[in-house]
């Protein structure tokens, strides 16, 4: 079972993939953590990617094909894997389709306005680090760290301004992607918009128990 996970900031990726991992042993392969770890360890590899990113540049398409091509042959891809942030553009999906591809393509789909909702709702305690949402999972009193009482703050990302700028980014990107998919059979689209284990259950419909 080979799969990519496709949704928007605050779509609700991260929380499904780790469902879909338990039930299925599936292997979670993020290409942004795979290449912060390869900086961290100052591999050969981590220090091609320093010296990329600290002139500002983008990692090439083939860089990360390597690393992904590599990546899935370890034995924990053994029943299949999924694939978290890879791949952003159709041309970065055909290479990926030149080293064996992918089965399916969930798409989450949710309202732009649903998103920002979600986004904005996020508020974090500057003291302790203690995360909430609003909406999902409020503090015990509004506004306040449940754990040291201290006033919460939104993180810069989570303002209407900077969702709006990530979704505006991510439709440019994705919207062809799915389409790639679309076209090839292979796209599953689930309605972000219902509750978590909804969502988790449209997904193992089509993933088949
Ligand atoms: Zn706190």
């Amino acid at each position: 079972m080979k799969l990519v996970l496709i949704g928007a900031p605050a779509a609700g990726k991260g929380t499904q993939a780790r469902k879909i991992i338990a039930k299925y042993s599936l292997a979670y392969i993020s290409t942004g953590d795979m290449l912060r770890a390869e900086v961290a360890k100052e591999s050969e590899l981590g220090l091609t990617v320093k010296e990329i990113m600290s002139t500002g540049g983008l990692v090439s398409d083939e860089l990360i094909i390597a690393i992904v091509k590599e990546r899935i042959k370890e034995d924990d891809c053994k029943n299949g894997f999924i694939l978290d942030g890879f791949p952003r553009t159709v041309v970065q999906a055909e290479k990926l389709d030149e080293i064996g591809g992918i089965d399916k393509a969930i798409y989450i789909n949710c309202s732009d306005e649903v998103l920002l909702e979600r986004i904005t709702a996020r508020e974090t305690c500057p003291k302790c680090g203690a995360s909430y949402n609003k909406l999902a999972a409020p503090s015990k009193v509004a506004g306040i760290c449940d754990v040291c009482g201290e006033k919460l703050t939104q993180r810069k990302d989570d303002t209407i301004e900077a969702g709006q700028a990530r979704l505006k980014t991510f439709h440019e990107q994705s919207e062809p992607l799915v389409e790639y998919y679309n076209k090839q059979g292979k796209l599953y689209e689930i309605d972000g918009t219902m509750g978590i284990d909804n969502i988790t259950e449209a997904i193992f419909a089509v993933l088949g128990e």
